[in-house]
């Protein structure tokens, strides 16, 4: 459902320039979204012939650090949005005067750090993980000791305040004696110790808002993960209405409160308790959304395009029940995988994203399928991926 609040403020049309920072997968999903719709695309990217850059209208190889070329890409572009949200403020500040900036380099700041974003959650009234900040050895102890023996088993989670992703830069504590190993594997000097989560199952919801206010929600995706990495999501998530309904309430008051212009993704843990809690915020489109490309009338690449544009937000009616499974690296570990017998499997889609060094953990790309029933979808994609791994 889509609601509006006020007017909407004059739109960028088709055929003018979008600009996205960052070259990987998002972007080039952004791209491939914005040039159907007739937009032209530039990318500003350390590297070239990146997933990106391969779609769009022009790569620009500079540093996001380097601002005379932030700032020479921001005046050949009508907005800025991002795909790479480890932006500097600096690099978003420079962008901003020459192009709006959506979401605004403000989401961007209070997002990138993990202290500063559960303390806006939290702070807004919103349902989180516990947490803790921990800035040496010595506050993560007392943290540890005030937790005591009522804690169960493990203890937390130690995570870097910046820079993780995907599992990295963070360390599951079991026992207060771990404390000094966890400590030292981060390598940092401001990290944040959540309560380990028991949880039923992770879910996320993509939330979208226009520069009127408008809003509208693509999931909930219910999600699994390998060694911290996204494996399959599958929508709906069979959970209920109930769920489903206050995930969507809980996204749609976090884009309201940051004011948040775009998209951007809330990912939850459902506690064995039945609470939803909010684990993470990426204020861009994410890997359990790619569904959406193949199962809604407007997927949330086109949604992002809509939304930074000013024009109306797309319908997210579903097709079908649907289910994404993950192109890991590691398919490639034993050569070239076999697109012949993945293709066989004629439903589904399948979505690569141009990269040419397959390393163990690298997403490759991904492929969706739609069937009567999510479980029905799930089984189809996880069978068309083994598929792969089948001798020629
Ligand atoms: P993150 O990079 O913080 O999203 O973490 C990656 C994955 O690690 C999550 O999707 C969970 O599967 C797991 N994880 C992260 N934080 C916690 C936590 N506090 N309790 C239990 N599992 C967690």
């Amino acid at each position: 459902m889509t609601t509006r609040s006020s007017p909407a403020i004059a739109p960028i049309l088709p055929g003018q320039t979008l600009g996205v920072l960052g070259g990987g997968q998002l972007g080039r999903m952004f791209t491939i979204a914005a040039r159907r719709l007739g937009y032209r695309v530039h990318v500003l990217v350390p590297g070239n012939d990146t997933p990106t850059g391969q779609v769009a209208d022009l790569e620009i190889n500079a540093d996001y650090e380097d601002l005379d070329a932030v700032a020479r890409f921001a005046k050949g572009v009508s907005v800025v949005t991002f795909e790479f949200e480890n932006v500097s403020a600096a690099a978003t500040d420079t962008a901003a005067k020459y192009a709006p900036v959506r979401p605004a380099g403000s989401v961007l700041h209070t997002t990138q750090h993990r202290l500063r974003e559960k303390t806006f959650l939290r702070d807004a009234g919103l349902p989180v993980t516990p947490f803790a900040p921990v800035r040496s050895l010595e506050e993560l102890n007392r943290t540890l000791v005030q937790r005591g023996a009522a804690s169960p088993t493990p203890i937390g989670v130690l995570k870097t305040a910046s820079w993780g992703y995907d599992g990295k830069g963070q360390s599951v504590i079991r026992k207060p004696t771990d404390a000094g190993d966890a400590w030292a594997s981060l390598k940092t000097d401001e990290a944040i110790l959540e309560d380990f989560i028991d949880f039923e199952c992770e879910l996320s919801v993509v939330a979208v808002r226009g520069m009127d206010g408008s809003f509208t929600s693509l999931g909930p995706m219910l999600n699994t993960h390998v060694h911290h990495i996204l494996d399959t999501s599958v929508t709906p998530t069979m959970l209920g209405d109930k769920i489903e309904r206050q995930a969507i309430d809980i996204a749609r008051a976090t884009v309201e409160k940051l004011n948040v212009v775009g998209v951007l993704c809330v990912e939850f843990f459902l506690t064995r308790s039945g609470k939803l809690l909010i684990n993470e915020l990426a204020p861009r489109p994410h890997n359990s959304g790619h569904l959406t490309i193949d199962a809604h009338v407007s997927c949330q690449f086109e949604q992002q395009v809509r939304s930074i544009c000013g024009l109306p937000l797309g319908s997210t009616r579903l097709h079908a029940p649907a289910a994404m499974a993950n192109l890991l690296g590691d398919l490639w570990q034993h050569g070239e995988p076999n697109w012949h017998a993945l293709l066989d499997h004629r439903d589904v889609k399948l979505h690569l994203y141009g990269k040419n060094d397959p390393r163990k953990g690298r997403k490759m790309g991904h492929l969706t399928v739609l069937g009567t029933t999510p479980e029905e979808a799930r089984a189809k994609a996880l069978a068309a991926r083994e598929a792969l791994t089948l001798k020629s």
